[in-house]
């Protein structure tokens, strides 16, 4: 039976036009005025937005913190949340670990996501280790397995932190194949050495967390970043920036023509540093790198996302529970786990703050959230847009609803979010993967399994 989208207001990255939508064997089958089709089952947009489901690109499920803990959220979990919360795409890290082929590597993630998945993923590559086996599995990964996208690390000195060497040498190998390398930009070296020192001063409170990784380092491994990419002729994508600096660096590059580009993630738009001084196991929720910044940073993340200079918002998801997990240790910040939970909540924060406060238009919203995620990471055009042959990721976005984020109206396991008690508008009334529905009114509706794994296309925006 297809389904039709009666009566809402279509907003993509281009447009925004009333028209019904119809929907049949997954896919976008006819999109205009009044289509009158009878024999369909029927959702009522009046009044609404129908967006192209929301794809999140930075995401850590069912993911490891050393040998003793894994992140709270299964793929069965993470997907759920997310889809409750308007995403129907995600594109989650495959961890390699020391001595590990990327084969291994995506072999344990398919294992992990399989069959879990409640709407559609894919995988990037971490590299760490890039041996000359695994130098010779980039363009394989690339070429046959449906990912183009590499991340490697310039933080986390001894755990998981590469070399320049390993940086350029990642680049110049995906740059050929038609890969994207990601990186985490702050200087690993300089924020261990500033860490040693706070120990021998005392300073390891969470309150010292933010000062212990300021935005100069996190600018500095962006500019070096950039450098290499220009260098290697590759393109470049960096993840969560959280600071004016480091945005700084990526449009004055983009404006010398690099192909350089960057994700912000909503708790650098709207939270602050000020949270590190809350009590300890409430400061430890927002433990996470890059820090969060002094609010001076947020007005230019916002600018940076409306102008173009940032092309994505993502999450940086990862399920870390304050109890048993991000409570451990307290007194020394060095050793809390790090990272929040945030698949649900990216587009109501984002539509709040940035759509409803005038600070982005809808169309951009729809373009950060969908559109230039497809785009640049070979989704497009199968996902993040609205058009006839597309799939049928559709979220009808209730603008009208008000509401309060709270843990208990979401549904993965933490037993916290980082923006408890914030005010926000707008809410999924229906989600659809593919054309099956499965979330109504933030409600999950699904069920068992139904994702599938996404086979991308190389690296080509155009
Ligand atoms: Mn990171
Ligand atoms: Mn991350």
């Amino acid at each position: 039976m297809p389904t039709l989208i009666a009566g809402g207001t279509v907003v993509t990255a281009a447009s925004t036009y009333e028209a019904d939508v119809l929907v049949d064997g997954g896919q976008i089958v006819q999109i205009g005025r009044d289509l009158g089709v009878e024999d369909a089952d029927r959702i009522d947009a009046a009044g609404k937005y129908v967006f192209p489901g929301a794809i999140d690109v930075h995401t850590h499920l069912d993911t490891p913190w050393g040998d003793k803990y894994v992140t709270a959220d299964d793929w069965r979990v993470g997907s759920i949340g997310a889809a409750c919360g308007g995403t129907t795409t995600i594109v989650d890290f495959a961890l390699q670990a020391k001595g590990q082929s990327l084969r291994e590597a995506i072999d344990g993630w398919h294992a992990k996501a399989e069959g879990k998945a409640v709407v559609d993923y894919g995988f990037h590559a971490m590299v760490m280790d890039l041996t000359e086996s695994v130098r010779n599995e980039i363009p394989v990964m690339i070429e046959q397995e449906g990912i183009p996208s590499f991340k490697v690390f310039m933080a986390y000195k001894g755990v998981v932190q590469a070399d320049d060497e390993t940086l350029l040498r990642t680049m110049l190998i995906a740059g050929e194949h038609g890969g994207l390398t990601m990186v985490h930009a702050e200087n690993g070296d300089a924020v261990y050495v500033i860490q040693e020192r706070f120990a021998e001063q005392g300073k390891l409170g969470i309150e010292y967390w933010p000062e212990s990784r300021p935005p100069e380092l996190e600018a500095e491994a962006a500019h070096r970043a950039i450098v290499l990419a220009g260098i290697a002729n590759a393109p470049l994508y960096i993840v969560h920036v959280s600071s004016a600096l480091a945005v700084d660096e990526i449009a004055q590059a983009r404006s010398r023509g690099a192909q350089v580009y960057g994700e912000t993630c909503p708790q650098y738009l709207v939270l602050s540093k000020e949270r590190y001084l809350e009590p300890g196991t409430d400061a430890a929720r927002y433990v996470m790198a890059p820090p969060l910044r002094d609010a001076s940073n947020q007005e230019p993340l916002w600018q940076a996302l409306a102008s173009g200079s940032l092309q994505v918002v993502a999450t940086d998801h990862s399920a870390w529970p304050i109890k048993d997990h991000k409570d451990q240790s307290l007194d020394d910040f060095r050793y809390i786990i790090q990272g929040a939970p945030g698949i649900e909540t990216r587009l109501p924060v984002l539509y709040t703050y940035g759509v409803a406060a005038g600070r982005m238009t809808l169309n951009r919203f729809v373009e950060t959230t969908a559109t230039a995620p497809a785009r640049l990471f070979g989704l497009y055009p199968q996902k993040g847009d609205i058009a006839i042959g597309a799939d049928a990721d559709l979220l009808v976005w209730d603008p009208a609803v008000e509401w309060t984020l709270s843990v208990n109206g979401l549904h993965g396991n933490t037993d916290y979010t980082t923006f408890e008690g914030m005010p926000v508008q707008g809410a999924p009334a229906a989600v659809l993967s593919r054309g099956r529905v499965v979330v109504r009114d933030r409600e999950f509706v699904g069920g068992e399994g139904g994702g599938r794994f996404l086979h991308r296309s190389p690296f080509n925006p155009l």
